[in-house]
């Protein structure tokens, strides 16, 4: 494509990958930790540097792109360009590029094809630079010029993730870990369930949660609910006795959802994926109950996993649509995904998509 594009060849080719998170789902703004994965799915580009300024980007799921690198600005450009230009940008790149993208992360349901697009132009444009530094150029990209909020797990996984393992993220040091995550060899399958949900108007409730889980540590007087979870059984205390009864379980799920990120780390180095199942189906409560950032397109994938026999299952990534997890007896996959699909069906909501997945490579030079 590249070749047929621009008539030359390209420089280097590089893959960085989608991600999915095990469980820590909105806590990363209360300084907490989360546990993703690379997916197998990559973004793959093929790009050549050029010096006179100019950019031209191509890709298999969006509009060609042609422009200069003085051209972005906060906001600018617009659409699917806007990711890769910004990471110029971020990069303080001046001499331009071609690009071509191809990629097999879905697009928009919640597995980071954004970080992937980012990630992947970043790895094969600064090899050399430090890979902690880089995810902090993407997630510049994202929210300064393509105006997305985003908290910066999908870009450190995408980056610093590796292959049979996810990768444990401290959002208050920014420090990262390696965990174990190989459940196949346990007889275990991790299913990713793409729920298909419409696109819905919830900009304002990204903003909502994390107002009131900032709201809910000045109540308690604490920097951050992290700080009030590391109070211990005195912090949980405080979260109890707040008055405002959806304060309350707005901040029951963050400091439950932390501690509940530190049994899957102890439960993964034990390999022990009944426990890990028990406590995804917990998250997924939380975040349904108390979080209110469920749909209904993510508790049938998650009630028809765990019917069909899943040891867990939750919805995954911001809420309201995209992805869920659930974790399979290998073997019992197809009677999930059969019952998925046919629970959907029952119930009026698009047929979803179904991947097993393993923990994969971050971003890698393929030639
Ligand atoms: P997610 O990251 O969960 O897939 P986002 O809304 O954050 O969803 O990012 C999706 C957007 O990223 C798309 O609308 C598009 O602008 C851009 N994008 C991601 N991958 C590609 C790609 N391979 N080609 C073109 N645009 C892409
Ligand atoms: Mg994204």
């Amino acid at each position: 494509m590249f070749v047929r594009e621009f008539g030359t060849t390209p420089d280097t080719v590089w893959a960085a990958p989608g991600r999915v998170n095990l469980i820590g789902e909105h806590v990363d703004y209360a300084g907490g930790l989360c546990l993703p994965i690379a997916l197998p799915h990559s973004t793959v580009v093929a790009v050549a540097p050029r010096t006179d300024g100019i950019v031209r980007l191509r890709s298999t799921a969006g509009e060609p792109w042609n422009g200069r690198i003085d051209d972005t600005a906060p906001g600018r450009p617009t659409g699917w360009a806007a990711y890769p230009a910004g990471v110029l940008w971020a990069l303080q790149d001046r001499g331009g590029i071609d690009a071509v993208f191809v990629s097999s992360v879905p697009i928009g349901a919640g597995l980071s094809s954004s970080a992937a697009l980012e990630c992947v132009l970043a790895a094969a444009m600064s090899p050399d630079t430090d890979r902690t530094a880089l995810a902090a150029a993407c997630v510049r990209a994202e929210n300064e010029i393509a105006l997305a909020p985003t908290g910066g797990m999908d870009q450190a996984a995408s980056l610093l993730a590796s292959e049979g393992h996810a990768l444990l993220i401290d959002s208050s040091s920014g420090r990262t870990r390696r965990v174990p995550f190989e459940p196949t060899a346990h007889g275990v399958e991790l299913l990713v369930i793409d729920t298909r949900a419409p696109h819905r108007l919830v900009d304002g409730q990204y903003a909502r949660r994390r107002a009131a889980v900032e709201r809910a540590a000045r109540r308690l007087g604490a920097a951050s609910l992290r700080e009030v979870t590391d109070r211990g059984r005195e912090g949980a205390d405080a979260v109890r006795s707040l008055k405002d009864d959806v304060l309350r379980r707005r901040a029951w799920h963050v400091i439950s959802e932390i501690a509940r990120v530190r049994l899957a780390v102890t439960a993964l180095e034990a390999a022990d994926f009944v426990e890990l199942g028990r406590l995804l189906t917990a998250s997924h409560l939380s975040l349904r109950h108390d979080f209110e950032v469920s749909c209904p397109e993510l508790d049938t994938a998650v009630e028809a996993a765990l019917t069909a026999g899943a040891l867990g299952a939750r919805m995954t990534g911001g809420g309201f649509g995209g992805s869920a997890i659930a974790l399979v007896p290998a073997g019992e996959t197809p009677e999930v995904v059969e019952n998925a699909r046919r629970l959907a069906a029952e119930r009026g909501l698009p047929e979803p998509a179904f991947a097993t997945v393993t923990a994969s490579a971050a971003a890698r030079q393929v030639s």
